[in-house]
């Protein structure tokens, strides 16, 4: 780091700044000009940005010559991380497909969708128990018992499960019913949640908040990987927006961006980004070809009885037909390296 100095620095205004510097493990060297010093800084760098060094008397500015330091970084780990649920990948080359009805609303429906993701090629089942909802007197998921049904289904079509987790006191629950633990675009700059996932050391689908610049996110995925928990999967699912025509504003530039900045797998999510079943196939395949490690989808085998997100579930010959197109693209890409 350099800190330029005013030319005019009172001598007490230089020792505050020599003292500060010095207790967080850093060392100056200077060099004079006809503006006034400057200093370059080494040590510990992480600790140096955490003072108001530009506010400092006698302080004109300060540049950083290097990022700090993060887990999610290219710099840290210049591989890509592949995350395993049993036999299924997510990251590294493949394509993976997750779909699933937005909410667990009983058995026999779960397992009917479920059959329907198997028999499409599907990956992974998703579908939530606990539903953070905008309305108060929404359906709010059915907890406890759609957990198990989501690990009894699971186990009996034969497909990792992944649902959503809104408070630390559940987290218990959920690593023992499902494969993986999403973090809701709700959620993602709850960072009690993020440490407390972390923790668990269980696999993490974390959303990008609605307002969230991809910094935040990946500062978000932090949180959970400075736990020592690597299996962290990043989900695009649309920003807020003007424009009422899609429910958010499907942001794809986000995989090139994410990828140029980190290992971590990216997902995108088709179905909350648009709200249009019809928009989804198309954003599907664009992530696809934009190089995104899968989807995650809504469906439904009856959307007009669904209790949550019925306006934009896919019927399942609709996400039959999307798997289908998925995989003719992906070996495409995979064989073209695109
Ligand atoms: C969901 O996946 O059901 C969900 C609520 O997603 P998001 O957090 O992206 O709105
Ligand atoms: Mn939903």
């Amino acid at each position: 780091m350099l800190i330029f100095l005013e030319p005019h620095i009172t001598p007490d205004q230089r020792r505050a700044l020599d003292n500060a510097v010095r207790g967080a493990g850093c060392t100056t060297t200077e060099t004079p000009t006809p503006y006034g010093p400057f200093l370059v800084v080494e040590g510990d760098l992480d600790r140096l940005r955490q003072l108001p060094l530009s506010v400092f008397g006698g302080v004109r500015k300060t540049v950083a010559l290097s990022k700090p330091y993060r887990l999610h970084s290219r710099e840290h780990q210049a591989d890509p991380t592949v995350v395993k649920l049993g036999d299924v990948s997510i990251g590294g080359g493949g394509f993976t497909v997750i779909g699933g009805p937005c909410a667990v609303e009983d058995d026999a429906t779960l397992l009917e969708t479920a059959q329907a993701v198997k028999n499409a090629g599907g990956h992974m089942l998703r579908g939530g128990a606990y539903k953070p909802r905008t309305s108060p007197y929404s359906f709010r998921g059915l907890g406890l018992d759609g957990l198990r049904m989501l690990r009894d289904v699971g186990q009996q079509v034969g497909l990792p499960t992944v649902s959503e987790v809104c408070d630390p006191r559940h987290i218990e629950a959920c690593m023992s019913n499902v494969d993986m633990l999403q973090i809701g675009t709700r959620n993602m700059s709850n960072f009690d949640l993020l440490i407390e996932v972390g923790k668990s050391g269980h696999p993490v689908l974390l959303k990008r908040g609605r307002s969230a610049t991809i910094d935040d996110w990946l500062n978000a995925a932090e949180y959970i990987l400075a736990q020592g928990n690597m299996d962290v999967v990043l989900c695009e699912r649309g920003i807020r927006g003007f424009d009422p025509a899609t429910r958010n504003t499907l942001d794809i530039a986000a995989i090139p961006a994410v990828r140029e900045r980190s290992h971590l797998p990216i997902l995108i999510d088709p179905s909350h980004a648009t709200g249009h079943p019809a928009y989804v196939p198309p954003m599907a395949k664009a992530a696809c070809a934009a190089g995104a490690d899968g989807v995650i989808v809504e469906m439904h085998v009856r959307p007009e009885t669904a209790l949550s997100d019925a306006e934009q579930a896919m019927l399942p010959e609709e996400f039959r037909d999307l798997c289908e197109d998925l995989r003719l693209l992906a070996s495409v890409r995979s064989s073209r390296r695109l």
